[in-house]
This record gives structure tokens, sequence and C-alpha cells, in this order.
């Protein structure tokens, strides 16, 4: 089988390399990719960026927010910019950056598709297995893009089983339509659901917070689609208080902002919501008697990541990195690792612990781990939907 105990908890550390085959774009390559793309509409973003950064590929993304946060943090002048001229670039940028997500999730062709799905039934198959009251898998992102619990949910919806499985991301979600099945976190369980907990550090490009109550809306198996939130939204919540709060005026209803933790080397999570995920991913992280971290390069700049894995991963728990058979780099003549590779990084960075590589990529990990054949996707979903049929009448 897979070499794991029964009953041993699994976490998985999901890397941009994770939806490199879905086509995500990395995020060294973001800002040139919108630039290229026309997805900044905005003269004065344009502007903004022509004149404070040299916008070739040196340029990183974290440059750029990192001027963008300290100026209008301390409501500084860049250039003959003011703060709140940097606050408006910063808005567009972010959603120029989750255009060029929507696009490339637009664009994945039916192969890769099915590639996620026989990802997604083996991760659904994992968190079923056990039971409703188990807690033995759960999935820590890095990544924006919301490949994977799209997947998940819409192969849920296929076999009809998005109230018994739902899409759990640790903080207080709402479905952004009452299309979807999705609930919140807190009452999953109690409702009979098996949650697959999603932990996204980063927040998500499906993901929309009201700027006024802060609820936070997801487009999980909703209708309307992220870029729906480029043409305004009210935060239906706040709707009702319409004539409470602003005196009946609908002009002065809060709308519905994008959600992304930016790159910055100055970066603090001062909302609740990614206080709770980060929170959670700790909890889950100690838990963990197997940590599998796939397409993660790990550099030096993410210290707040690395603190996380230091402060949380148990000594006595496996580590198992999943990287591409071209970040194969050996160790050096005298043993030590390699510096500036990302093999070399976690074996100094986890050296003395029980630490494993896999070099066959997101899809060599996934065959060995018995995700099923493309093909077979369905019929094995039949069988899940069994399983938690049998659980539920021997519950019942
Ligand atoms: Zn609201």
């Amino acid at each position: 089988m897979t070499g794991r105990k029964e009953h041993d908890k699994v976490v998985f550390v999901l890397g941009a390399g994770f939806s490199k085959r879905a086509g995500m774009p990395l995020q060294s390559k973001i800002l040139r990719l919108i630039i290229e793309t026309g997805l900044i509409g905005s003269p004065m973003l344009k502007e903004v960026l022509a004149s404070v950064f040299s916008t070739d590929d040196s340029t990183s993304l974290e440059d750029v927010f990192t001027l963008f946060d300290t100026s209008i943090e301390a409501r500084n002048n860049c250039l003959h910019f003011t703060w709140k001229d940097l606050d408006s670039a910063r808005d567009l940028l972010v959603r120029a950056i989750i255009s060029l997500f929507c696009d490339s999730q637009k664009s994945i062709d039916g192969r890769d598709w099915r590639f996620y799905e026989g990802i997604a039934y083996s991760l659904i198959r994992d968190r079923v297995v056990g039971g409703i009251g188990e807690d033995l898998l759960a999935i820590v992102s890095l990544n924006w893009d919301s490949v994977l619990e799209d997947v998940i949910y819409a192969l849920l919806a296929r076999h009809d089983l998005t109230k018994t499985v739902d899409i759990d991301y640790c903080c207080y979600t709402k479905a952004l339509d009452d299309d979807s099945d999705h609930i919140n976190s807190l009452v999953q369980k109690s409702l009979g659901r098996h949650n697959i907990k999603v932990m996204k550090l980063h927040g998500s490009v499906s993901w929309l917070l009201c700027s006024n109550c802060r609820r936070l809306y997801t487009t999980l198996g909703s209708r309307s689609g992220v870029l729906d939130l480029m043409f305004p939204r009210h935060c239906e919540e706040c709707s009702k208080l319409v004539r409470k709060m602003w005196k009946g005026d609908a002009k002065k209803l809060p709308v519905l902002e994008p959600f992304l933790v930016t790159p910055t080397y100055v970066k603090a999570f001062p909302n609740p919501h990614i206080q709770m995920v980060w929170h959670n991913a700790q909890i889950n992280l100690a838990e963990a008697d197997e940590v599998v971290i796939i397409g993660y390069s790990m550099p030096d700049s993410d210290f707040h990541v690395r603190n996380l894995f230091r402060r949380s991963i148990r000594d006595d728990s496996r580590i198992t990195v999943v990287l591409p058979q071209s970040d194969r780099k050996p160790a050096e003549e005298d043993g030590r690792a390699a510096v500036d590779t990302t093999h070399g990084r976690y074996q100094r960075f986890f050296a003395g612990r029980n630490l494993n590589f896999r070099f066959g990529g997101v899809e060599g990990y996934f065959n060995y781990r018995k995700a099923c054949r493309r093909d077979e996707v369905d019929s094995r979903m039949v069988e899940i939907k069994q399983m938690i049929e049998t659980e539920n009448s021997s519950s019942a």
C-alpha cells in the first residue's frame, strides 16, 4: 500500500508546483504576465509601475507590495504619487492578479482537469474512509488559486455529495450564492458532513471580504465566478440592514473586496480570518504523523512559513518532500547539502529529521498514493457514495 500506518494523520502542504500542471502562473512571472496580457487597464497603475520599478523580470511582487504597503502605512509619497494613489494602484494590481488567475483557470484543458480529479478523488477517499468523526487529513495551501477546491467540489457535485462532504476552510466562510451547498467550518461536522480541511495561508482568489461586517464569502460551488467581483457586489447580510444603517441609501451599501495576502517583506496578518487559518495550520501540522510538502521551494524570504514549520512539525513526524526530477541536486563531495537549491535547503532545514524526498513530481507522488486512473474516477466515486450511505445507516 502506501507505507502509512492505518491511523496516521497526514497533512499536505501545497506550493506553486502543485498547481503548475493547471497552468497557474508562478509568482515570479505574474507581474510580467499581467503587463503583457493587458490586464493592467488603468493608466495610473501602469504609470506607477513604469516610474517606480523596472518592469523587467527582475522586479518581484514582494518589492512592489513592500513599497505600496510601507508608503500607505506611513502616508508617504513616492515620487509624485501620493499614498492615496499608491493605495488605488495596489487595489488595481490585486484585481489584475485575480483576473490573471481566473483566466488561467478557465483555460485548463480537459486532460489536466481530469488529472486533478484523480487527486481530488484520493483526498475525498482518505477523508471519508475513516468516518465522519476522524481528523486524519488536512491540506495547507500556500497558493492563491482555487483549482484543488473547485475540482473537489465539482466532483462532489457530479455525484450529488455536496451535502455530505464539504471544503472546510478552517475559518468562517459563507457561500456567495445560495445555489451552493457550502456551509461554514463550525457547523460542518455537526450537520453530518465529512469536512476536508483546506487552510489557505495567503487567502484565495475565490474569497471576498465585506468591507463593513468583515464576513468572508467564497465563490465555491456558486454560480457567480470570481470575475464578478470586478463589478461591485454588495454584502448580502449588510443589505438586510440598509434601512437601519444607511437610511435606505443603497449607494452606501458596502461592497465585497478581494482577499489575498500579498507577498511583502513587512507581512503582517491583522485579519482575524487569516489569523484563524494560520492558527489551525499550526495545530494540524503539530498533530501530523506525516507532513507531505508538494511543489514548494521554501525560499528564505518565506520566513513566516519557515517559522510555522519550525514551531509546529514534531521531531517524530515523517517529512516527505515532493519535487520534480529537475530539483534533484545530490549533496556536495564533503557530504554537505548543496546551498541555494531547493533540495539542499530542505536537507539543511530538516537536518537530522525523518526526511524523505520523492522526485517524481505531483503525478508520481499521487500515483504512489493510489490516486485512481482518470477514466475510473466516476466509478470510484460511486463506491465513496456507498461508503457514506453505509456509515449513515449504521449511525442512524
Ligand atoms: Zn457585510
